[in-house]
């Protein structure tokens, strides 16, 4: 074995790390409340560049507040192998959702730097700005605009409950950087996380090796039937926009398991109007949303949610308004980003298997301008944001070799 495959991280040094961010913004059921360019995220970013100049990183901040902290290579005219994730968390977040991608990525760089070792090309870590969309939304804004999806302008004037937007906050807390984004070049991405999800601890893997995102369609649908009183209408003849509710509330479950296994889909909002109890509902407004990493089954997915919908309301005697918001095709992550992961992972002796996101990720924006691929560690119950999110150091430690590895392969190629 070569020195160079001998190299390991140091699991505590991260942990401390992830603990150490975990101080800024603590929740109240010991958790994280970092939120998008509040004041706690600026103190871990603080700290995050603090720790990346000790060790002679180079920084540099673009104008979505995106960090870039770069150690050279020795050809440094080679776009830089790059990972990272976010530190920004949702208001009930838990200490590892993005923490660990960004602190997985600086501790490999640390061993790196500790064992003197230069790659070919430069490598990198990313902070990517607001992945959560809590504060501001859409989420992954910042991963966005780098990878084209979103107009810079759009980006910076959107605006949190206060009216804060999120250009003014950039600068206020000192992040507005100069560096147009997009601009930095990334010649491969790699983004550790936690899965988020049950089936890496159901099937007792450590590393999940994931080859892509799903695909996601989200949908706004007004029900629209008439309101009347509650006494006097008969029960043959009503128009009650909350039993078509009902009838697609039951509708949208019974699609994800007619396309079972990888189908999910979801009602996760409802308005009643005119929301009175002796009042039959005139008017439902809800929303859809349905994914699958198969292309072709989410296809297929769409058209029967618009078929079954025209059949509940016509059942009721009602109409329908159903507009498609958003439409995210699945994702596939890059051949030899995923090679180098999977090779890494077997080096190590570490038990894997692959999979997809269920959950959105920087890593799937940014893969359609650079290649990409992520590694996923298991937490506790599947459970994330959520402040009870937890996960096993000695997981977290075998990602983060995962990912030291996979970075040299890609950066000496
Ligand atoms: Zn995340």
């Amino acid at each position: 074995m070569s020195e160079l495959q001998q190299l390991r991280v140091d699991g505590q040094r991260l942990w401390d790390s992830i603990m150490a961010i975990a101080e800024f913004g603590p929740g109240k059921h010991g958790g994280s409340c970092r939120l998008a360019l509040t004041d706690e995220d600026r103190d871990g970013r603080d700290l995050f560049i603090r720790w990346c100049e000790e060790i002679g990183c180079k920084v540099s901040i673009d104008d979505m507040g995106n960090i870039f902290a770069r150690r050279d290579g020795r050809n440094n005219d080679l776009a830089p192998i790059v990972a990272g994730s976010h530190l920004d968390t949702q208001p009930h977040g838990g200490k590892f959702d993005g923490v660990y991608g960004v602190l997985a990525a600086l501790e490999a760089i640390r061993t790196l730097h500790d064992n003197q070792v230069i790659t070919e090309a430069p490598v990198e870590v990313v902070v990517w700005t607001n992945e959560e969309g809590s504060r501001f939304a859409p989420a992954m804004i910042a991963s966005g605009v780098y990878a084209g999806l979103f107009e810079k302008e759009f980006a910076w004037s959107i605006s949190d409950s206060e009216g804060k937007t999120l250009g003014d906050e950039l600068r206020r807390i000192g992040y507005m950087g100069d560096l147009p984004c997009g601009d930095h070049p990334i010649g491969a991405l790699l983004e550790a996380h936690i899965e988020q999800g049950p089936i890496l601890e159901a099937d007792n893997h450590q590393i999940g090796v994931v080859i892509g995102g799903q695909g996601q369609r989200w949908y706004d649908v007004t029900l629209k039937g008439q309101d009347s009183h509650a006494g006097s209408t008969p029960m043959s003849g009503r128009r009650d926009a909350l039993v078509a509710a009902a009838a697609v509330i039951s509708m949208v479950r019974e699609l994800a398991l007619d396309f079972a296994p990888q189908a999910v889909a979801t009602v996760g909002e409802m308005s009643v109007m005119p929301n009175s109890r002796n009042t039959i509902p005139g008017e439902v407004y809800l929303t859809i949303d349905i994914r699958n990493p198969d292309e072709q089954l989410l296809a297929e997915m769409d058209e029967n949610i618009r078929s079954r919908v025209a059949a509940i309301v016509e059942k009721q005697g009602i109409e329908a308004e159903l507009v498609e918001i958003w439409d995210k095709p699945p994702v596939k992550f890059d051949r030899d980003c995923i090679a180098a992961v999977s090779t890494a992972t077997r080096a190590l002796g570490y038990s894997s298997q692959q999979m997809v996101s269920g959950a959105g990720h920087d890593a799937c924006q940014v893969c359609l301008v650079a290649p990409t691929s992520m590694i996923f560690v298991p937490c506790a119950g599947g459970l994330s944001h959520n402040e009870q999110e937890s996960a096993e150091p000695a997981d977290l430690e075998a990602g983060c070799n995962v990912l030291m590895h996979a970075m040299l392969t890609l950066a000496n190629r």
